[in-house]
């Protein structure tokens, strides 16, 4: 295994401002933001409503671009990349686990899994989505639709799906905001196992404290800004 203090940054943000909305409703929502996290990190991203989390999540996973300063993921300068291009990183750098699954409704829990990667033209898509599956779990629902499967089964496959092209950095915006208690806990612990068996970086959002003291690092965004770690 690489040694990840010598691999460097995997998240480097420097200066980094976004506004969203347009005209009067346009919001700055994220204010000289600047931030490293290393190679392997785990990084718990708390702060109240509003503060600007998920936002900050979108620019580190190359879903939103920032107005001004420099975003560098997994060694990509994001910085000026049309669409196209933030497609092909995230395909190639990111696995994203959003609070509301976000599985797609038509397809089994295989397929979900499956068919993003069968996008990025990786040849083996099936069968990795097949040991996924099963390492979350499901080896028994790989045919169900997502409305056979209850709520925590549904983040299993998400949290599959995100972790099976063995992206660089993981990210996950309140993952356990739908789920009561123990199953939030399986989860979370998924999305540990998956981080630490191949050192991927993850950024996890959470309003709940003790979930954020299950990561090595915790850093606090209030109105748009970094308050404190
Ligand atoms: P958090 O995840 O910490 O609750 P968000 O990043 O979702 O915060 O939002 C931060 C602020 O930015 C909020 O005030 C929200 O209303 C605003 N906001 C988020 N997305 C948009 C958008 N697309 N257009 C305008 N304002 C937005
Ligand atoms: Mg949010």
């Amino acid at each position: 295994m690489t040694d990840s203090s010598q691999a460097g940054p995997a998240i480097t943000l420097a200066g980094v401002n976004l506004s969203l909305g347009q005209g009067a409703a346009r919001v700055h929502i994220l204010k000289d933001i600047s931030l490293h996290i290393g190679t392997g990190e785990a990084i718990g991203l708390i702060g109240p409503s509003g503060s600007g989390k998920s936002t900050l999540l979108m620019v580190m996973a190359g879903l939103e671009q920032a107005d001004s300063g420099t975003v560098t993921v997994a060694g990509e300068n994001l910085t000026g990349l049309d669409e196209d291009a933030l497609a092909r990183f995230r395909g190639r750098n990111i696995g994203i686990v959003f609070q509301s699954f976000h599985l797609i409704p038509t397809m089994t829990a295989l397929e979900n899994v499956a068919v993003p990667m069968e996008l990025t033209g990786a040849p083996d898509a099936q069968e990795r989505a097949r040991e996924e599956l099963v390492a979350v779990g499901l080896g028994a629902r790989l045919n169900h639709y997502p409305a056979q499967l209850s709520g925590g089964e549904q983040q299993r496959v998400a949290v599959a799906r995100a972790l099976a092209p063995n992206p660089a950095i993981l990210v996950a915006d309140e993952p356990t905001g739908n789920l009561d208690e123990d199953t939030g806990k399986q989860i979370v612990d998924l999305l540990f196992e998956g981080q630490a068996r191949r050192n991927t970086t993850l950024v996890l959002v959470t309003h709940d404290a003790g979930l954020a003291r299950r990561c090595g690092r915790t850093v606090r965004l209030r109105s748009g800004r970094i308050d404190g770690e």
